[in-house]
């Protein structure tokens, strides 16, 4: 006989790990308890050496499809002899630090329950189980039980109960476990109208989404607006009343064979559609299909997910058809989550409400993922994601709290050695958006039982959550640079301390001189960076009217290259834009007049997009740079001149000579597919260049490639190419690339900033 202890860690509580240790211990013959405390699943287990060898072995392969394990140690225990294994249970033991885990996608065992006519859950919409449904979202407080979840009020039927409380059932200890009998209900109510009741709401939303209406749903973070995916006519309606210029719409379909009709998947796209965090996975799309173009104008990009609650597979199962499902919201306020908020906010913009009565305590938008040079890169960390731990290398020396940057705003609470990413908040432009972002704060300090003494945050004075971090007493306040917190965030992925040079390349962001940065080599360590690289500034005549009215950032750049006489007869994109328009562009640049520098990379994807697509103006962030990256061709492998100033501090990479080059393409009338590969391939040669140049002088540290431009899978790839045979290349995983992965960068260089200091 032998005896071991075995300390499990990770995402191991509220997903049905401690039945199925059992179940796997008495299947072998072992016997002892398995048991949660605060930082995970502690088991302790005696059999014969083999027998726990082989126990051992199984523990880490067959976790439950939820279960994340971070790390497992045993350790040896004197043999002791037990009659049988047995599941304590943790409230005898104390408090529990956190323990409610993710929201977690509907598994295949209810899904086959609720489309099952002789089961009693068939048509359910609110099914689940140990392995599945709501968490994070339904939980009030801590530790996570059904009293402290808006499960609270709902009393389970003796059904339920027998199933909650019998050990070998797949719904015990299941907090949010109902049925038709006792759980939550659905309800359809017309927008405008007053009350219409249905006997059949689920029934009758699809037939409104069927005749072409918009709906909103109330489903697991969120209300959703939904409508049928393949007619042009209500996407149209839905695209106008929700003020949505042409920003891509998500499409769910009901199952990975709907999906693979849509899309052409690799292997990783696939179990990134069926994995329990559900999240929406941006793949290219087919030509051809039923989904109405204008679902994602512009963009061979197509946002697709599968259905993550019984809800939302029973509606899809009932209208038939692929949905568009994208966050109810106007413009880019958060998600609406209360039936009175839906009522008020979506009144003109929904026709009905599908509604249920189990209120959502936490919103959650859906998190997005995207395979980018074949590695899964998560865009936006929310639904299915959040609160899941990131462990930490070392341990903070006190809890942090990172407030994030001001587009894609997500924060972090660091505590010991976990981050806690918050709830994807959106751009924090409105007083709603910032009420949101104090709500989840507090709620996240809440569920972790943790009063931050460290805060973290940007150092631009305008964004709302620097204000907030301002206006707060009782922490210590450590302002962090933008794209230093970029690649630190990239470093923390893999506990990389430093050094590392950072490539931080995005749109803007505060820099230490006054001018916004963005395209950037960092030379970084936690506590400190050293800007040894950078883009030739573009001016932004007009300021922020620039990041939309794209062509000026092409005229400033062309005024650069051509010494103030840009040859605007030879370029059709002038001819888009009002005279009047182009001489105050003109004077603001002669006079240097409200047109400031910014060193963004994703400023020279704007201009050389708006010149080579005849694109005056970007609808949205990104736009253009995702129209320009999806332009280009795959045979042209050339690329333009470019400089490099190595004798300046810090050394800059000189774009003009491109741009005479561009220009003299579009004279001889290239076509853009082939401007478009060159650009890419300049920008990637520069980069690489400048880089390796930096790295024989420092030595040969990691590169880190982080900020928005790294969205751009050719870019992404080509310099990752072109560096990884010498140097160790970091690329983002499950941290962001964007703005929305920065505050995980904060915490922790504002732990090592005060950890220097003290
Ligand atoms: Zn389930
Ligand atoms: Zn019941
Ligand atoms: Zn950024």
């Amino acid at each position: 006989m032998a005896g071991i202890r075995v300390e499990i860690r990770g995402t191991v509580q509220g997903v049905g790990f401690r039945p199925w240790v059992a179940r796997l211990a008495r299947g072998l013959g072992v016997t002892g308890s398995v048991r949660n405390d605060a930082r995970g699943v502690i088991v302790e287990a005696f059999a014969t050496e083999k027998d726990l060898q082989l126990f051992l072995q199984q523990l880490r392969v067959d976790a439950p499809p939820a279960a994340r394990i971070v790390s497992l140690r045993s350790t040896a225990l004197e043999p002791e002899t037990r009659t049988e294994f047995v599941i304590e249970l943790s409230e005898k033991r104390g408090p529990k630090a956190l323990s409610i885990p993710p929201d977690l996608a509907t598994c295949e065992q209810c899904e086959a329950e609720v489309l099952d006519p002789a089961n009693r859950r068939y048509g359910y919409a609110f099914t689940n189980c140990t392995s599945c449904g709501p968490r994070f979202t339904i939980a009030t407080g801590i530790p996570y039980d059904r009293a402290q979840t808006t499960m609270a009020s709902f009393e389970m039927c003796r059904a339920c109960e027998s199933e909650y409380t019998n050990v070998e059932d797949r719904r015990f200890h299941a907090q949010p476990n109902a049925c038709p009998e006792c759980g939550p209900s659905l309800a359809f109510a017309m927008l405008g109208e007053g009350v219409a009741l249905s006997s059949n709401p689920l029934g009758a939303t699809a037939e409104l989404l069927k005749a072409g209406g918009v709906a909103g749903i109330k489903g697991l973070g969120g209300f959703h607006l939904a409508c049928d995916a393949s007619d042009p006519v209500a996407v149209e309606l839905l695209r106008e009343r929700k003020r949505r210029d042409q920003k891509p719409f998500a499409v769910m379909v009901r199952d990975l064979g709907a999906a693979r009709e849509l899309a052409k998947l690799s292997e990783e796209e696939e179990a990134l559609l069926l994995s329990p965090e559900r999240p929406i996975v941006l793949v290219e799309r087919r030509k051809g299909t039923s989904i109405a173009p204008e679902v994602s104008p512009d963009t061979p990009l197509i946002g697709l997910f599968l259905p993550y609650t019984p809800l939302h597979r029973l509606l899809l199962e009932a209208v038939g058809r692929p949905l568009v499902m994208t966050s109810a919201n106007v413009s880019d306020e958060p998600i609406c989550k209360d039936e009175e908020e839906a009522r008020r906010r979506l009144e003109g913009i929904a026709d009905a409400l599908l509604l249920h009565d189990r209120d959502i305590a936490m919103r959650c938008d859906d998190s997005v993922v995207r395979v980018i040079a074949g590695a899964p890169t998560v865009m936006r960390r929310s639904r299915g994601f959040v609160p899941r731990p990131f462990m930490l290398r070392s341990p903070v020396a006190r809890p942090v709290l990172a407030c994030g940057a001001h587009l894609k705003n997500t924060f972090c609470i660091a505590v010991g050695d976990s981050a806690y990413f918050g709830p994807h908040i959106g751009d924090l432009e409105t007083v709603a958006a910032l009420e949101f972002f104090e709500e989840a704060v507090a709620r996240m300090e809440t569920i972790l039982s943790v009063q931050p003494e460290v805060i973290a945050h940007d150092l631009h004075p305008g964004y709302l959550s620097t204000r907030y971090a301002l206006a707060r007493s009782g922490a210590e306040l450590v302002g962090v640079q933008h794209h230093h917190a970029h690649v630190v965030s990239a470093m923390a992925e893999r506990g990389i301390v430093g050094p590392v040079l950072g490539l931080a390349f995005d749109g803007t962001g505060a820099g230490i001189d006054g001018t916004s940065w963005g395209g950037e080599f960092l030379l970084c360590f936690h506590d400190r960076f050293e800007r040894l690289g950078t883009f030739r500034p573009i001016r932004l005549a007009g300021g922020n009217v620039a990041m939309r009215e794209v062509w000026r950032i092409a005229y400033a750049l062309l005024h650069d290259a051509f010494d103030g006489e840009p040859p605007l007869e030879d370029l059709p994109l002038f001819k888009k834009v009002p005279l009047d328009a182009l001489r105050l562009v003109n004077q603001m640049l002669e006079r240097d007049l409200n047109a400031p520098r910014a060193h963004g990379v994703g400023r020279y994807f704007d201009a050389f997009g708006a010149l080579g697509l005849e694109r005056p103006v970007s609808s949205y962030e990104g736009q253009i740079a995702v129209s320009w990256d999806f332009a280009a061709d795959s045979e042209t492998l050339d690329s333009y001149p470019f400089e490099i100033d190595g004798a300046a501090t810090p050394a800059q990479i000189d774009l003009r000579p491109s741009v005479r080059a561009l220009v003299n393409d579009i004279v001889e009338g290239t076509p853009p597919g082939a401007i478009s590969a060159r650009f890419h391939r300049t920008v990637a040669r520069a980069s690489a260049g400048l880089a390796e140049t930096l790295l024989q002088e420092i030595g040969p540290v990691p590169v880190a490639l982080t900020g928005g431009v790294f969205q751009n899978a050719r870019l992404c790839s080509d310099i990752e190419l072109q560096l990884s045979s010498k140097y160790e290349v970091l690329r983002h995983r499950e941290v962001p690339p964007g703005d929305g992965g920065i505050a995980i960068g904060q915490a922790l260089i504002a732990d090592a900033f005060l950890g220097d200091k003290g």
